[in-house]
């Protein structure tokens, strides 16, 4: 099997091996490298770069779901996902639900939904809301996924000239997930033939810049699930904005208040979240968190508007 991974500058590394290879480090705790955003409002990103924020719907669920051991009230979050217009190319960032939550969800998610109700509609759909920005679901050319949990599944397959990019030990875990975590994981939204996928490679490929130009860069967060990535974004006027995706729930979270309700290793959830926060102090990024439902408010929303 032949696998294609990246190392830090975003150049091909082919291995026919399946075994990592590193560059120049011997040490299996090789140092990050470190980002480079000298001056991210001056970063020679292309001046025609648009960010869609999107949702597919809400999840209706309570407190204790989302920050760990707080409260049995109930307690709705959206279900966010990204479009990222960049000249070389469109990117979908997670997709959120997969369509078929709108039409059965209980026949798609199982009993997951006595504790996360999810309330779509079939027009909340990813492909509909790229379509609704001028976006043809053909003209899509990389999925990204944060990771693999259910409410960000939604796109993979969907968007026929896509490559899909993935942690591959989050592409692993989640054919094999621990039990705690099994409902998370519906396998009929990735498990799809056809796939054109690309792994990266944690640590090692920790910043990988996608288009080469510092627009789209993947930061890798383990701890909500083992593979979970979250995503600097450098934008010509806005500049960098940082998805945590589910590296921070909430805002709770991200002030280290709340672990979220699901996680793979607390310890690497609170140093996921200091490593983010390093890089919001370090490029004065605007925080966007996964799922906090009075945060997302304060955000432009797509369809009728965007970040450039
Ligand atoms: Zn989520």
């Amino acid at each position: 099997m032949k696998i294609l991974e990246f190392n830090d500058r975003g150049q091909q590394v082919e291995n026919d091996s399946g075994s990592l290879t590193r560059t120049g480090s011997t040490s299996h705790l090789a140092a990050r490298p470190a980002l480079r955003v000298e001056n991210p409002h001056r970063a020679r990103v292309d001046s025609d770069i648009q960010l869609y924020m999107f949702q597919t719907g809400t999840l209706r669920t309570k407190t204790k779901y989302i920050k760990m051991n707080q409260g049995e009230e109930d307690f709705e979050i959206p279900v966010p996902w990204f479009l990222i217009k960049h000249p070389k190319g469109n990117v979908v960032i997670d997709g959120g639900n997969a369509i078929e939550v709108a039409i059965d969800k209980r026949a798609h998610w199982g009993a997951v939904i006595d504790a996360y109700d999810p309330i779509m509609d079939v027009r909340d759909n990813c492909v509909d809301q790229c379509l609704s920005v001028g976006v043809e679901a053909e003209d899509v050319r990389y999925v990204v996924q944060s990771h693999l949990h259910l409410d960000h599944s939604g796109a993979v397959g969907r968007f026929p000239n896509a490559q899909h990019i993935v942690q591959r030990s989050e592409y692993e875990y989640a054919f094999d997930p621990d039990w705690f975590s099994a409902a998370a994981y519906i396998r009929a939204d990735f498990d799809r033939p056809g796939l054109d996928w690309k792994f990266l490679g944690g640590e090692y490929t920790d910043n990988f810049d996608l288009f080469g130009d510092g627009a789209i860069r993947m930061i890798f967060t383990p701890g909500h699930s083992p593979g979970h990535q979250s995503f600097l974004i450098t934008l010509p006027n806005t500049g960098p904005v940082l998805l945590t995706i589910d590296a921070a729930y909430t805002l709770d979270h991200w002030d280290n208040k709340a672990l979220p309700g699901l996680i793979s290793s607390a310890v690497d959830a609170a140093h996921s979240v200091a490593k983010l926060h390093k890089i919001a102090e370090d490029t004065g990024a605007l925080v966007v968190t996964g799922h906090d439902p009075d945060h997302w408010k304060t955000f432009r929303k797509a369809p009728n508007s965007f970040y450039d």
